[in-house]
């Protein structure tokens, strides 16, 4: 994938990420920069339903801003910028306060999928609580790199971790990949605040969620990504080149 492509990509994600409930005028979705892994691409703070390609912007894996800056950077790029850092096979990173998540931040309810599309969203969810590390005072956003690296440690190698009174961060081996959780993340967390209302939830068990994360692959992406490009008026672009590994399909 050359800059440019990289850059168009970005801009479909935070159209389809903002068309489907994940991020509202904040939230932010970033991708590992295609010619240097030492960066990663981002908008500049702008809501996310309204970015185009000349508000995105290079950062270093600390958050340094690299090049142009066409507007102010976002103040949580810490949360992108030290997950890159920690882990290098992440391609994408997304940041959201998407609005059934939320709930399950404050309460001691786990977050589990309960359909088989969610299962990637793992069934170990970690809740970072702000005020373990950083006392009862903060504003709650992550302003620096130190904040950042404090999350990285509670969402260790998983695909989630949720943010308490926050949000949630969300991570994948390609963009697609990282909006595709994101997008049955919020799904999931609807569909387990209707069942817990009407009695005891039948969650995926262990091993009904390795056997769909081993599976999933292209296919799935490309199915529900060409959708969401036509829903928000964006050209579909085959993605086979980025997600690789298949074309295996958990997507019935
Ligand atoms: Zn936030």
């Amino acid at each position: 994938m050359d800059l440019n492509a990289a850059i168009e990509e970005l801009v479909t994600a935070n159209r389809i990420l903002a068309h489907e409930n994940v991020l509202d005028s904040f939230g932010h979705v970033s991708i590992r920069h295609p010619d240097d892994p030492g960066q990663f691409l981002l908008s500049r703070a702008r809501a996310p339903e309204l970015v185009v390609a000349g508000d995105i912007m290079a950062f270093t894996l600390d958050g340094g801003i690299v090049g142009p800056e066409p507007g102010k950077p976002y103040s949580e790029r810490f949360i992108h910028a030290a997950i890159y850092e920690a882990r290098p096979e992440v391609m994408s990173v997304v940041h959201n306060h998407s609005p059934n998540v939320v709930p399950f931040t404050v309460i001691d309810k786990p977050l589990r999928p309960l359909m088989h599309m969610c299962a990637p969203i793992g069934g170990d969810i970690p809740n970072w609580d702000i005020r373990t590390g950083f006392g009862d005072c903060t504003n709650l956003l992550v302003t620096n790199q130190e904040m950042g690296r404090d999350l990285v440690r509670c969402l260790g190698g998983r695909n989630v971790a949720l943010m308490r009174g926050h949000g949630s961060v969300v991570v994948g081996r390609s963009l697609r990949e990282a909006v595709f959780t994101s997008v049955y993340m919020e799904l999931n967390a609807d569909m387990q605040i209707k069942a817990m209302s009407m009695g005891e939830v039948t969650f995926l068990s262990d091993g009904e969620i390795a056997a769909i994360t081993a599976g999933r692959a292209g296919f799935t992406f490309e199915r529900g990504w060409e959708n969401w490009c036509n829903r928000v008026g964006r050209p579909y672009i085959s993605g086979a080149w980025e997600t690789g590994s298949g074309y295996s399909r958990t997507d019935g």
